[in-house]
């Protein structure tokens, strides 16, 4: 039985080999352990490793393991929760109250929901807009050509911070194929740097489970690993 932990380590290593194998500091790819379906002993084993930063799809499922480890008094870890799944308008307030970080902003409504729903108490959101960059028709995420638009009216929100991109590519076979489509992203998101102001424009969230090197060589800055770590879904 491998455990939690030894699953962690090896992903770990997968980071650190994919950054040795393009000449990258590993410092600059962030971990974000997708906890999605898993309950709260688990993000809680995975929690006393070390591992901080912490994804979940379904917002309600998110703020009940949120609220239940906020009051968890033996809890240490300072946990940095990322919504990385679909956001209504009807949960904008759930994200704006309970998450660090939004990663799937596609539309000017949620984000002025977001902005307007943040706590006072709280220090501004990280968003990533999602960019639909493998052009799927029904797929979520703003299209390439209308990225920086959106951008440059999140920018003037004063409660979110415009953190960087995020994409979902459809799965393909292949490495290269893989880093083609990732390099895509990537281009984008230098073009955007130069173009949006923004000083904390760092973040590429891009790469899983089964493509995670590829990311990485094509430049992600942050991989959202689920199964790897945690064990297949149900
Ligand atoms: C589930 C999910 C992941 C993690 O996927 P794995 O293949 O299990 O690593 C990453 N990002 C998003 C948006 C997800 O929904």
């Amino acid at each position: 039985m491998t455990t939690l932990q030894d699953n962690l380590q090896a992903v770990q290593s997968r980071i650190a080999a994919a950054c040795a194998a393009c000449g990258r500091n590993p410092a600059e790819v962030t971990l974000l352990a997708v906890s999605k379906t898993f309950g709260v002993d688990a993000v809680q084993e995975v929690a006393a490793c070390g591992q901080q930063d912490f994804g979940e799809n379904y917002i309600q499922e998110g703020v009940e393991k949120i609220t239940f480890l906020q009051s968890a008094a033996h809890t240490k870890n300072p946990f940095i929760w990322h919504c990385i799944g679909p956001i209504q308008s009807n949960k904008t307030k759930y994200v704006a109250e309970f998450f660090s970080w939004a990663h799937t902003v596609d539309r000017l409504k949620i984000a002025q929901r977001l902005n307007d729903q943040r706590p006072e108490n709280l220090p501004p959101l990280n968003v990533c807009l999602q960019v639909n960059i493998d052009g799927g028709a029904t797929k979520s995420g703003v299209a390439p050509e209308e990225v920086l638009e959106l951008a440059e009216q999140v920018t003037q929100l004063p409660r979110l911070v415009l953190r960087g991109l995020m994409t979902i590519p459809d799965p393909v076979e292949g490495f290269e194929a893989q880093v083609a489509l990732h390099a895509k992203a990537r281009a984008l998101f230098d073009q955007m740097r130069g173009e949006v102001n923004q000083p904390h424009f760092d973040t590429l969230s891009m790469g899983m489970t089964s493509d995670l090197e590829a990311a990485i060589h094509a430049g992600s800055t942050m991989v959202r690993v689920g199964t790897a770590i945690f064990g297949g879904r149900k």
